[in-house]
């Protein structure tokens, strides 16, 4: 009777392996990835396709801004397919207005252009830089080291770190790096050339460093002096993730002179669609009309489907105060940190940012005698161990970890993080 029995497909079987075999054999091996193999999620938590669960203070780097199959986007998701998906930006539509006005609003007068990604925001940035230079044949972006701006040519040619750039020479002309944080530097670097200075209100890929109240505001008083534009990347640290729409809004809370505080263009991304890929930048008032018609766009920029998404997203995070959850929950999570960095000191160096885009910094590897021997950065063994505790975070550089939680993380999901990150810090101590 055997023979009758089929055989399980492979996919049956085992399903991790399979899975990742199929990335082996088909997918560009451009990502280095965890051993997770994941198949679905709820608010803050993700299973894999063993069963397991997890807490997810990654948020997808970021983008689960309400956390996963969040019903109402469901909801939202398949009425607008069922409504209008897509058209072509040569005609109106409804949600694509809306967005663009809920925006303006939470910042101020000016305009919005829609892409789909981090980095294509970015590059609308630069080209309004260079439109607003052009007839002075200024042209060139003052960007920070350290900075992570996207993987596009022009993306890597502004990200202030070397491993993005390596092997892909050329560089996009018309980029120069200067110190973050150091307003100094910025005054001696602007040539006659120079026609802007775009920093991340808090840097992310760096392993979270936020830019300092008088950086920002000298940067200012410095663009507004030479002519030059300031833009910031929000890409990561905006959308309510620091308790406030920007990140620069928070830094400034109680600074004098800091509500004034506005910069001439902002890039938006990740949060903006939880998980529907959308991107969008604002340009403040005159600036916002300097793209004219002919010189920008892209097919899937601002369609009804991710638009009405978006939207969705912004109601729900203003009716369920999200704002003040990530800014009381994350200053909740930030003392823990630092609890936990005074309690380890010979596991975790410091904690580092605020509201829900938070980061611990660890020792040394070879001071952490379970990690001196393996052939791994710190971070990335630190981040094994959690997984293996059941909570996901994601690493930064060599000694950096991130928490960029979904925006209604609970206070008992904090507090369940905390108590699984301290389960992985005390062993790291004791051994
Ligand atoms: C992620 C990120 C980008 C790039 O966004 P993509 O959607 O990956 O292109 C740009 N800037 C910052 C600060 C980011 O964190």
């Amino acid at each position: 009777m055997k023979e009758i029995i089929p055989p399980p497909p492979a996919i049956v079987r085992n399903q991790q392996v399979a899975i990742q075999q199929l990335f082996q054999q088909h997918v560009v091996p451009s990502y280095g990835r965890f051993e997770l193999v994941l198949s679905h999620g709820q608010g803050s938590y993700v299973w894999d396709v063993n069963g397991k669960r997890y807490l997810d203070l990654g948020g997808g780097i970021a983008v689960c801004s309400l956390g996963h199959a969040n019903e109402e986007i469901a909801e939202t998701l398949s009425r607008q397919a069922r409504q209008l998906m897509h058209v072509s930006n040569l005609y109106y539509h409804e949600p694509q207005g809306r967005l663009a006005q809920q925006l303006t609003r939470l910042i101020a007068p000016g305009k919005v252009f829609f892409c789909n990604s981090g980095a294509e925001a970015n590059e609308g940035l630069y080209k309004l830089a260079r439109k607003f230079g052009h007839d002075e044949g200024r042209f060139e972006i003052l960007t920070a080291e350290n900075s992570f701006h996207g993987r596009t040519l022009a993306g890597i040619a502004a990200t202030g770190q070397d491993k993005v750039k390596k092997g892909f020479a050329p560089m996009v002309a018309g980029f120069r790096h200067i110190p973050f944080n150091n307003l100094q530097a910025a005054r001696d670097a602007i040539s006659p050339a120079t026609v802007a200075i775009l920093i991340e209100g808090i840097q992310g890929e760096a392993g979270i460093t936020p830019a300092t109240p008088e950086y920002l505001l000298g940067l200012r008083a410095l663009c507004d002096e030479k002519k030059m534009l300031l833009l910031i990347d929000g890409v990561q640290c905006g959308h309510f993730r620091t308790g406030r729409f920007q990140s620069f809004q928070r830094i400034l809370e109680g600074v004098a002179g800091g509500d004034k505080f506005l910069p001439d263009g902002i890039s938006m991304a990740k949060s903006l669609g939880d998980g529907f890929p959308i991107g969008a930048f604002w340009a403040c008032e005159p600036h916002g009309d300097l793209l004219g018609a002919g010189t920008h766009g892209t097919t899937f920029g601002g369609t009804p489907l991710g638009c009405a998404v978006a939207l969705k997203i912004l109601e729900v995070i203003e009716r369920d105060r999200l704002a003040d959850n990530a800014r009381a929950t994350g200053d909740f999570l930030r003392n823990h940190l630092d609890r936990l960095a005074t309690t380890y000191p010979g596991v975790i160096k410091n904690a580092r940012g605020v509201g829900f885009m938070l980061g611990l910094e660890l020792v040394e590897k070879e001071k952490i005698p379970a990690f001196a021997a393996i052939d791994k950065a710190a971070s990335i063994q630190f981040v094994n161990r959690l997984h293996d505790a059941g909570v996901m975070t994601i690493p930064s550089a060599n000694q950096r970890v991130r928490l960029l939680p979904p925006l209604n993380l609970t206070r008992v999901q904090a507090e369940e993080g905390v108590a699984l990150i301290e389960s992985v810090a005390v062993k790291l101590a004791q051994a």
